[in-house]
């Protein structure tokens, strides 16, 4: 319905075994690379639902409750100085289990001072935070910055976590402040900061709550206590201890689960991640060789997010979808298999014909290949984006069969689609295709913006300015639709589009392209002309037919190089240019081409004559190389247009799809020819206002015209002259050397510069201009120059601004100018001209009554005209005229026409009234 190609017999799903085989593939390629691993990440998340929520979830209403927790103080007493210890805060005692290490600010100014409760020992915290906490009369022992704190090692509140080589030591973090608590900050694997800092030195990540909320077996005497419950006896367990410096009850608003009211964890879970922030080299090199339409995004939108590029988050909890191939032992030795011939290998049973989904293979197990011990799948499906990023490799079952299909294929020559795309499926095809075949999966992309209503909002049903494609396409049609969102606009643009845009392209491009076709099959049936049986070089065709192929030829380059750049716009609008120029031009100007006067010339009744047929062939060639050229547009006009312009050829193609794309002709390349022509429709719209400013009919021929164009342009208009002279209806058209010739102009002095500067002798200045030549001032002054003038016996020098010129054309001539460009129509009518204007007129009128009077477009009249005054003589004068236009077999001027049956109709031509009646003879 709407002109789209899609291949459904040969759709590929996402959720086939075949395809998701070939995920499995990419994967284990990944995974040999080690590009595919097991992370942490810190995700909030609500133990007794035992699920991780999205960040926007966090923010539900009524998320943020205001709770009581407590506010502890702990020493943590340096390795090195058992004296010495530093002095760490934390709302989260529970946390302290798995403590992993203290940060500090590198910045930040630290002291040591006098614990206040244990003689004899000292305390490290930050300088800003010491008299809130101990108050004013503190002795500050030593002045010390967070950096010369940095790798110091304490012992840790609680021994639950093997330190290995970075843990229980003082770590640098830009994250840390001295707003509240002590400078000093507690890392606990509950926390993006902490799992930054962890991933950073090589923390040891232990998890001491489990994903219940409980607190790990490995946790002593708090043990599978409730988290939030282990707070109390954490910090009874810190204080008999004497680890603990003050402990507080205080306020603060903290998120809880939307749907159980359960406090949140920030829990570091593990997720498996594809490694592509290493990969941002190659990542960048793709991009490079692709062309983005628009050009901007390259290195916009899409060059930013490479560049900010993080590992891609690939495991998802979910039932449904691709399932991570990754099985593991419970000594966490991990196995990625990479097709079902493995699995198969691997458990020594056929999985061949195995539903790869969840449950089926989560019942598959096998002994681990390093331990011996039992292996099950990990339960994470993966991110949908990496199934649609495999696409190019999967919906061929690469490289388990098609591997032709894919080579011819890969990369793909183009992909479209929304702009939102670029952190969605242009990067999943991208990073896939760079992975594993060392570039991006596509060479072109072409982004699509948003379509907004007309006053450029966005479209709601709220605010009723929806447009229903159903219905334009029933109103208008497919190709208007089309033919507007692809001409209209840049398609990466938001949009705006609304019905009159459509009905406003239909009837500016598609209904001009139709009548023109029209006018062809009309005049082509009439006469009987066959293309197919007609071959004229072009060489011997007329300068118009010569003209508008080398137009056409021009059209077909600029559409070929425009569409080869995905630049569907500016090609559909220099098609829309060609089909203006040929249907107000090149139809226009050969209308009487189309009538066959050459069947008339004796010897030659019955056919076709040269003139006709290299007309008919002309306009034949250019309605079907514009029918191939809009095939991509407006496919359904075109394959209409092309199919009947072929239907006398049994070897033309059945669809205009199917034909090759239009070649020019280098041969009939006449760019001179083009540029003259140019010039001529240039001088004749400027002659047809200057016709309108003295308001002098149009079928009222003038004498002459006088032609003004610069001297480089005068030699492609002189053999275009005739064309001319007929479009302008005058009898000459002359060629005049400078616009002097045409204008006359009258000078005289700007006083607002030149009354300061001469005072009373402004006079003199004006009388002096007065008597010197206005069109030697006026070249001077041209281009910034200056003129001088002689007042009162000195020479002075005026430039434009000085001078007040006013510019008007000879005395009966009307003049239109445009820069160098100039045209001066004569005025002055003779009787003659006159005469001819009155049978013009009446011929118009006679030709408008033959269509009232339901004739056809080749049937023969006789004609009756009577009328008063000077208009018999007219008429007289030019009866063969008005015989031949209105094809007349006989013209009966002065006697009434015979009563009855003729149609009747009365012409005013100014004073003149005119009495017409016809029959068909
Ligand atoms: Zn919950
Ligand atoms: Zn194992």
């Amino acid at each position: 319905r709407i002109g789209f190609w899609v291949d459904t017999d040969d759709a590929y799903w996402t959720m086939d075994p075949d395809y998701i085989e070939s995920v499995w593939w990419i994967l284990k390629q990944l995974w040999d690379k080690h590009l595919l691993e097991e992370d942490f990440k810190v995700v909030p998340y609500c133990p007794r639902c035992e699920t991780s929520l999205s960040s926007h979830e966090q923010h539900y209403a009524g998320s943020y409750q205001t709770v009581t927790d407590p506010s502890v103080y702990v020493r943590f007493p340096l390795r090195d100085d058992p004296t010495s210890a530093l002095l760490v805060w934390t709302t989260t005692p529970w946390t302290l289990l798995a403590n992993m290490a203290a940060a500090v600010g590198e910045d930040i100014t630290y002291v040591r001072v006098a614990d206040p409760e244990d003689d004899g020992k000292f305390l490290i915290l930050a300088q800003e935070r010491v008299e809130a906490l101990l108050g004013e009369d503190v002795e500050i022992v030593q002045e010390l910055r967070g950096g010369e704190l940095v790798g110091l090692a304490y012992e840790p509140p609680f021994g639950f976590v093997e330190p290995g080589d970075a843990g229980h030591t003082v770590r640098g973090g830009d994250f840390v402040s001295t707003e509240d608590g002590s400078g000093i900050v507690h890392l606990a694997p509950y926390g993006e900061d902490d799992m930054m800092v962890a991933r950073r030195d090589g923390l040891p990540i232990t998890q001491m709550v489990d994903s219940t909320g409980h607190v790990a077996s490995s946790g002593g005497r708090f043990a599978g206590m409730w988290f939030k419950d282990a707070d109390k006896a954490i910090v009874d367990d810190m204080d008999e201890r004497g680890v603990l410096l003050r402990s507080e009850l205080f306020e603060h608003s903290y998120p809880h689960c939307w749907r159980c009211g359960t406090p949140l964890i920030y829990y570091a879970r593990r997720d498996w991640y594809i490694r592509t922030s290493q990969l941002r080299d190659r990542l960048f090199a793709s991009n490079e060789n692709v062309n983005w339409q628009p050009p901007t995004i390259k290195h916009g939108r899409f060059g930013d997010w490479l560049a900010n590029n993080v590992d891609w988050s690939l495991s998802r909890d979910r039932y449904w979808g691709t399932p991570l191939p990754i099985w593991r032992c419970e000594d966490r030795h991990a196995t990625c298999v990479g097709s079902r011939a493995e699995l198969s290998e691997l458990t020594g049973e056929d999985h061949s014909a195995l539903d790869p989904h969840r449950p089926f293979v989560d019942r598959i197990t096998f002994d681990c290949p390093d331990c011996g011990k039992l292996a099950t799948r990990v339960t994470s499906v993966i991110d949908v984006w990496f199934d649609s990023g495999a696409m190019p490799f999967a919906q061929w079952h690469y490289p388990f069969e098609n591997n032709d299909a894919f080579e011819r294929r890969f990369p793909a020559d183009f992909i479209s689609e929304g702009i939102d795309q670029t952190r969605g499926w242009f990067y999943s095809l991208l990073a896939i295709g760079t992975m594993i075949e060392g570039r991006s999966s596509f060479d072109n992309v072409v982004c699509l913006g948003l379509l907004v209503d007309p006053e450029g909002r966005k479209m709601s049903k709220s605010l009723g300015n929806v447009i229903d494609p159903w219905m334009v396409l029933e109103d208008y049609g497919a190709d208007a639709m089309r033919w507007q969102l692809l001409t209209g606009g840049s398609p990466w643009q938001a949009r705006r589009i609304g019905t009159q845009m459509i009905q406003e392209s239909l009837r500016k491009y598609l209904l001009t392209l139709w009548n023109t076709y029209s006018f062809w099959v009309t005049y082509a049936s009439l006469e009987g002309f066959d293309p197919s049986a007609v071959e004229i070089p072009v060489g011997e065709r007329s300068e118009i037919d010569r003209w508008v192929l080398a137009e056409l030829d021009d059209t077909v380059r600029e559409v070929t190089a425009s569409l080869d750049r995905f630049d569907a716009t500016r090609g559909g609008r220099r098609i829309e240019r060609f089909v203006d120029d040929l249907s107000n031009w090149y139809v226009r100007r050969s209308r009487r081409r189309f009538w066959n006067t050459g069947a008339q010339e004796p010897g030659q009744e019955g056919r076709i004559g040269f003139d006709t047929q290299c007309a008919f062939l002309t306009l034949w060639e250019c309605l079907s190389t514009v029918a191939r050229l809009t095939a991509p547009f407006t496919p359904f006009v075109a394959d209409e247009i092309y199919t009947n312009l072929m239907s006398s050829d049994p070897t033309a193609p059945d669809s205009v799809h199917l034909t090759g794309w239009p070649q020019p002709d280098d041969a009939r390349r006449d760019d001179s020819l083009r540029t003259g022509m140019q010039l001529v429709r240039k001088v004749v719209a400027l002659g047809r206002s200057a016709r309108t400013e003295a308001k002098v009919r149009v079928r009222q021929p003038l004498q002459r015209a006088l032609v003004v164009v610069p001297s480089t342009e005068a030699g492609g208009l002189e053999p275009l002259r005739p064309l001319v002279a007929d479009e302008l209806n005058v009898k000459s058209v002359e060629i005049a050397a400078g616009l002097e010739e045409l204008v006359d102009y009258s000078i005289k002095p700007n006083f607002k510069t030149l009354g300061p500067r001469f005072g009373r002798d402004v006079k003199e200045v004006a009388k002096a201009l007065a008597d010197a030549d206005a069109h030697t001032i006026v070249r001077a002054v041209e281009d910034g120059g200056t003129a001088t003038v002689a007042v009162g016996g000195t020479d002075v020098e005026l430039s434009a601004h000085d001078l007040d010129i006013r510019v008007s054309g000879r005395p009966g001539f009307s003049l239109a100018q445009d820069g160098p460009h100039g045209i001066a129509l004569d005025l002055e009518l003779t009787d003659e001209l006159v005469a001819e204007g009155i049978a013009r007129e009446v011929v118009r009128g006679v030709q408008d009554l033959r269509k009232s009077s339901g004739l056809e477009v080749d049937d023969r009249i006789e004609l009756w005209l009577t009328a008063g005054g000077r208009a018999p003589e007219a008429l007289e004068a030019h009866r063969e005229l008005i015989a031949s236009e209105v094809l007349a077999t006989s013209v009966t001027i002065g006697a009434p026409a015979p009563s009855g049956e003729p149609a009747r109709a009365t012409i005013e031509v100014e004073d003149v009234t005119v009495e017409a009646a016809l029959r068909k003879s």
